[in-house]
């Protein structure tokens, strides 16, 4: 069938909306109807190679939409469904079955492959190949091709227009700290980065009862807005030295737990001299491959800290996409604060808005 999609076609170039046919549902594949699509820092990161997805692609992988034809072996999704798209893993290897699909052997083929994992793709301009299943979906398009696996259905008056998110950007932050950090009532946390993935950590340490929340950014407006969406401390990196304000709000002994969303190397090693005794830290953060963090094993041998590297906040997209809806039904996760709306029209200007930082989640409705 003929459907839009925004195709990336080099780095750091304005992605081109453009016609494209889609294939057939393969059987055990889902084809949806996009109503929503977030925008996440990897999307760009992608356009721009850092990892070597072939262009041209269509990425996006923070789709919502509703099912308009199911293959022949799907069982658990019928048309009219409405889903949350998550990233892709195969289902059967040792860390699929023991629930970590993120780490899913093939998590690399099936995401940033542009393929399926049989080679064959999905969309195609006049007959040539456009990458397609970028994160097992490549959401900005009017319509696409899933595995059902990878789809999570919502009730049927769920806000698909903003459930996207929930798919990366939103699981990456919240999973960290509920599946990987995991503080309790009365504890301590510093996060550095105030993007979408930082403030979903943020608001999930909120809900799991932490009462020190120190925030840490070098773009003033972030820190405020991280203030009134309830961090106790902010900390403006650029101005003061992180670790020694983070070692003086929590009286000398540093964080029970922290989280880099920044990848960025003194940041990484910043967080894990802020950890208290036995503190464990975590990065989600993307670095180009290859980048190295200093980390001092002489002195922090003896301190006993952990340090988990996240992906996908260690999540099971149906399991933990579910239990992220509910909270925010209760009000106890608001992330509905980061999100603006934009046309799929206006893509390029969505992309150019979560660069300079003006909006911290953009998110498309077609
Ligand atoms: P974002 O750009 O909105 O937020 C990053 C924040 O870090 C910004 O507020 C920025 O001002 C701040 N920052 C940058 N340099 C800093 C420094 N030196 N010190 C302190 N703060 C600094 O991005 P986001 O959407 O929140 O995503 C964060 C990161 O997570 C990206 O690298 C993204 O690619 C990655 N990511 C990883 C996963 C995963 O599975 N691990 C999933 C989604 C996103
Ligand atoms: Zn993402």
């Amino acid at each position: 069938m003929k459907i839009t999609a925004a195709v990336a076609t080099a780095p750091e170039t304005d992605l081109d909306i453009r016609e494209l046919e889609l294939d057939e549902p393969r059987p055990d594949e889902v084809t949806v109807r996009l109503v929503a699509s977030g925008v996440c820092h990897t999307d760009a990161i992608v356009r721009d190679q850092w990892y070597p997805t072939p262009l041209p692609a269509v990425l996006g992988h923070e789709g919502s939409g509703i099912v308009e034809a199911v293959g022949s072996a799907v069982t658990d999704l019928k048309v009219g469904d409405k889903v949350v798209l998550g990233p892709a893993s195969c289902g059967v290897c040792e860390q699929c079955i023991t629930g970590h699909p993120q780490y899913c052997v093939d998590f690399y083929a099936y995401n940033f492959g542009g393929t399926r994992p049989d080679g064959s793709v999905a969309f195609t301009q006049d007959g040539e190949a456009v990458s397609s299943n970028f994160f097992g979906q490549s959401s900005f398009a009017s319509y696409t091709n899933v595995r059902a696996r990878n789809a999570v259905k919502v009730a049927d008056d769920a806000p698909l227009e903003l459930l996207g998110p929930l798919g990366c950007g939103i699981m990456t932050g919240s999973g960290a700290v509920l599946n990987v950090l995991k503080p309790g009532p009365g504890e301590s946390i510093a996060i550095f980065g105030t993007g979408a993935v930082g403030l979903a950590g943020m608001l999930a340490a909120i809900a799991a009862g932490a009462t020190t929340i120190i925030m840490v950014d070098i773009v003033p407006s972030r820190l405020e807005f991280a203030k009134e969406l309830g961090a106790t401390h902010v900390v403006n990196s650029r101005e003061d030295d992180a670790v020694e304000r983070i070692r003086e709000i929590t009286g000398g002994r540093g964080v029970s737990y922290a989280l880099d969303t920044t990848g960025v190397p003194p940041v990484f090693s910043q967080m894990t001299k802020s950890l208290a005794l036995r503190g464990h830290g975590a990065l989600v953060g993307a670095a180009k491959l290859g980048t190295e963090a200093p980390f001092d094993i002489g002195t922090l041998l003896v301190s006993g800290i952990t340090v988990s590297m996240v992906v996908e906040g260690d999540a099971v997209p149906r399991e933990f996409i579910p239990k992220l809806i509910s909270l925010y039904e209760r009000g106890l996760f608001p992330f509905d604060k980061l999100v603006k709306t934009y046309g799929f029209s206006d893509i390029n200007t969505a992309f150019a808005d979560s660069e300079s930082g003006e909006t911290i989640k953009p998110v498309l409705l077609y």
